[in-house]
């Protein structure tokens, strides 16, 4: 199965001169679906994690389904606001201003092993922040992993203190 005919490029989506990864033909064919979480199930089946963290919105689509497979706990990152209970927020910059995630301070134990999933891995900014959160709250990463990376934006460099992995790149 060749994951790449099922992510369709959308240029000038959200703004002009960015070319988005559009994943919504990959998640209306169910065997390239089950294919995408069945490959990260055999990565990290024996790899003992403690919780898969997803993040808001596209996270959340691979990494409840896996963490649901793999019988590991879900967590969620959030935009601001948006989790009830006492939270840590990383802020961080964007091309034009900042934007910031949340997690729940009790969400994950010291010492505990987690896998941060998104579907893209870009600049780096935004797993970078998770990575920040993860360890702000005494937990580990075992890997950041994303269906696809975009290569040509380095964002493995800002990922130095963790191990990345990623099922395809452009
Ligand atoms: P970054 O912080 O630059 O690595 O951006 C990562 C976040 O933005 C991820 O949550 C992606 O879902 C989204 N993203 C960034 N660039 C793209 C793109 N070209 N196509 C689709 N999503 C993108």
């Amino acid at each position: 199965l060749d994951l790449k005919t099922y992510i369709r490029d959308i240029p000038d989506f959200p703004k002009k001169g960015i070319v988005f990864k559009d994943i919504t033909p990959l998640l209306k064919s169910p065997e390239a679906f089950s294919f995408v979480i069945e490959t990260w199930a055999s990565r990290y089946a024996s790899r003992k994690l403690d919780a898969i963290i997803g993040m808001e919105s596209r996270g959340f689509i691979f990494a409840a389904p896996l963490a649901l497979r793999l019988k590991v706990p879900f967590v969620p990152v959030r935009k601001p606001g948006k989790l009830p209970a006492k939270t840590v927020r990383e802020t961080y910059q964007l091309e034009y201003g900042t934007d910031s995630l949340e997690i729940h301070e009790d969400a994950l134990a010291k010492g505990a092993k987690v896998l941060v999933l998104d579907d893209v891995l870009a600049t780096g900014g935004t797993a970078e922040a998770v990575v920040r959160l993860v360890e702000r709250v005494g937990a580990k990463v075992e890997e950041a992993s994303f269906l696809m990376e975009l290569g040509f934006l380095k964002g493995r460099d800002k990922l130095k203190s963790v191990p990345v992995h990623s099922i395809i790149t452009f």
